[in-house]
């Protein structure tokens, strides 16, 4: 149980981080919501969600495209013994037309606020005498894709830090690792249909078995409720000499 833990999810208002926000409450952490908007709804998600599993649920608005923000939001929190870096975007474009504020935006979210929440997250879990940092990377952390260039730097990048957060933390109570999902329906997979059915004039239906599915041998998207019970493992005493290291929840997409 992770009773009388606290858990911050970064990027957890929808999706992965919502997900992995509930598994961990369910599994007795206090939860920190967090996003970069801040309203009534986003702080009423947070209090539903600690009411549901009788721990405390806080929303904390930060932006993770802010290397302040990403440190207040620690801070602000007042302790951290689990941090799960999950905010991200997306924009797919080829390198020679790739947006410079798309660019920039990606590599400031999805890589470097880890960077930044981990950094001020350390010292709290040195003082508590435990830690877990987990990270969610992608498929796209270990293998590439074409008009992904940002994306797929960020998240290798993000594999990379999770393996120098283990070496840091290495003789101490404190793991770190990257989840590396494939395809899961949430909103930001849902905003890349449109565009891809107009790309190569397809159904909607087609777009998800002929071009998401086709590099996922499972032919079926991952759940959040799959990546949040990921999460809760890598936190629990089975995983406490799993550090540096990646697990795939990709139906197979690299083993193919
Ligand atoms: P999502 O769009 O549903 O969630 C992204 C979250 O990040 C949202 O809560 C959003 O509010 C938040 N966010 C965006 N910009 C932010 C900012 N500047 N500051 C703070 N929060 C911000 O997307 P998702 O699919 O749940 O993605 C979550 C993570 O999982 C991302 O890092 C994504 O790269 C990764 N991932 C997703 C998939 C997938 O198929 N959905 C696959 C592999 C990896």
């Amino acid at each position: 149980t992770l009773k009388g833990k606290t858990a911050i999810i970064t990027g957890s208002n929808s999706g992965i981080g919502l997900g992995v926000a509930r598994e961990l409450a369910r599994a007795g952490a206090d939860v920190v919501l967090n996003s970069f908007t801040d309203t009534e709804d986003d702080h009423a998600l947070a209090k539903a969600l600690g009411e549901e599993f009788g721990v405390t649920g806080r929303y904390i608005k930060a932006d993770m495209s802010k290397a302040e923000d990403c440190r207040a939001l620690v801070e602000q929190a007042g302790r951290c013994d689990i941090l799960v870096n999950n905010a991200g975007i997306q924009h797919v474009a080829p390198i020679d037309e790739f947006p410079l504020d798309k660019y920039n935006a990606i590599i400031a979210i999805n890589l470097s606020s880890a960077f930044h929440t981990t950094a001020a997250a350390l010292p709290m879990m040195r003082k508590a005498g435990w830690g877990r940092v987990v990270n969610i990377a992608s498929a796209h952390g270990l293998t590439a894709s074409p008009f992904k260039s940002a994306y797929v730097m960020a998240k290798h990048g993000v594999v990379g830090l999770s393996k120098v957060t283990a070496l840091e933390t290495a003789q101490e109570p404190i793991t770190c690792n990257a989840i590396c999902p494939g395809y899961v329906l949430t909103p930001l997979v849902e905003a890349q249909i449109p565009d891809t059915m107009a790309k190569y004039d397809m159904s909607r239906e087609d777009v998800i078995k002929k071009v998401m599915l086709e590099r996922q041998p499972s032919k079926e998207f991952a759940t959040v409720e799959q990546l949040g019970g990921t999460a809760v493992f890598l936190c629990s005493d089975a995983a406490a000499q799993i550090t540096g290291t990646t697990i795939s929840v990709d139906g197979g997409w690299t083993a193919l």
